[in-house]
């Protein structure tokens, strides 16, 4: 398919451009143009378009805003050594879409056309790359229905858009180890439900409960299992790796009420090549509690695309507080760290064919 190209008309001014770079956060800054791809029943995808970031202009009877047909994809493309731009298993997010659209009842995007809607925009937008350490253009592709109708069935149209959000780094407090509550009152997927697809509406349902973590002094929220209340599941936003003092270690399956990150199936082949014994099984909250006081495990790594990997420090749940080995980044979490920027930026040789070149 085609891409009609409409350069900005007034693009954010160099110098304006090159001051929020040097501080662009998370979320809050965007280049200046998006993608934009239209979907009709009958008619399939049409009018590709790379141009001006621009507000949308959408009947109030929009499908989206009353039963939140809508999902999205994350990713960052990075700044290489050689000053090229290249992006980690895009291919990956491509597919996972895919699956998200047919959980959701929206049409399926071709592979070939996610990507290359990426390429557009980064090409577009490759000024837009942050001057901060550790810095990354982060890329947000969504599809939402657009068509203006209120019955309740799947609606005969959708818009796919792509974002770019210059982006710094994720947690604002630059801690070394995040602070987690285990949410007592609220779960985030059901068996059934929707856990595995990237979609808006798994977001607002955490919000409470990741607004509840904060109110107690935590960073994050993480949710049990939502039969038992038992089961170790994720982070609003990030999957979970526990470590222990034998080698061993373990993440909770994909059950279908888990997001399956990116991040985390990369982990557990960087895990296995470094020796370690990575199972996927279901950990519970009352063992990591008992495990952890014990020293049995000895660290604890969030994982996702937005914050790489990230140490947690401490956990409340629901029978008091415990402290994850030190406290602090554990070795294992920090080399894994290391390992996959290092690949995601070329310093470290990419051995499994994840990095995309596409300049
Ligand atoms: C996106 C996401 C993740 C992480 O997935 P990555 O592909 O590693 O970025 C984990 N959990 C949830 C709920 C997510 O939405």
């Amino acid at each position: 398919m085609d891409f009609s190209s409409i350069p900005h008309p007034a693009p954010v001014p160099g110098e304006t451009r090159q001051q929020a770079l040097a501080d662009p956060g998370f979320g809050t800054l965007f280049s200046d143009h998006m993608v934009s791809i239209d979907w009709e029943e009958g008619k399939g995808w049409h009018n590709a378009t790379v141009g001006p970031r621009e507000p949308l202009s959408l009947d109030p009877a929009t499908a989206v805003f009353h039963y939140a047909q809508e999902i999205f994809e994350g990713l960052k493309a990075y700044k290489q050594a050689d000053g090229g731009i290249a992006l980690f298993r895009p291919e990956e997010n491509a597919r996972r879409f895919n699956a998200s659209a047919d959980r959701l009842a929206m049409p399926n995007l071709p592979e070939e056309l996610f990507l290359e809607s990426i390429r557009q925009l980064v090409k577009a937008d490759r000024d837009w790359f942050p001057s901060v350490d550790g810095g990354s253009l982060y890329l947000r592709p969504f599809m939402f229905a657009s068509e203006a109708f209120l019955g309740v069935r799947p609606a005969k149209k959708y818009k796919f858009l792509v974002i770019a959000s210059p982006a710094g780094n994720y947690f604002k407090s630059g801690a070394p180890a995040v602070s987690i509550w285990v949410s007592r009152n609220y779960t985030r997927a059901a068996p059934g439900g929707t856990g595995a697809a990237k979609c808006g509406g798994n977001y607002a349902a955490s919000l409470v409960p990741q607004a509840e973590a904060i109110a107690k002094g935590h960073d994050q929220v993480v949710f049990l299992d939502a039969v038992e209340k038992k089961w170790i599941e994720e982070l609003g936003g990030m999957n979970l790796f526990f470590v222990f003092d034998d080698g061993s270690v373990v993440t909770p399956p994909l059950t279908g009420t888990i997001l399956p990150g990116i991040t985390r199936d990369s982990l557990i082949q960087l895990l296995r090549e470094e020796g370690l014994q990575v199972r996927e099984e279901p950990y519970s909250i009352d063992q990591w509690r008992a495990d952890a006081t014990r020293g049995d495990l000895v660290e604890t790594m969030a994982c996702g695309t937005a914050a790489v990997v990230t140490p947690v420090g401490k956990v409340e749940g629901p029978d008091g507080a415990f402290t994850i080995g030190t406290g602090g980044p554990g070795q294992i979490t920090s080399k894994l760290r290391e390992r996959l920027v290092g690949i995601q930026r070329s310093e470290i040789a990419d051995t499994h064919g994840w990095v995309m070149r596409i300049d």
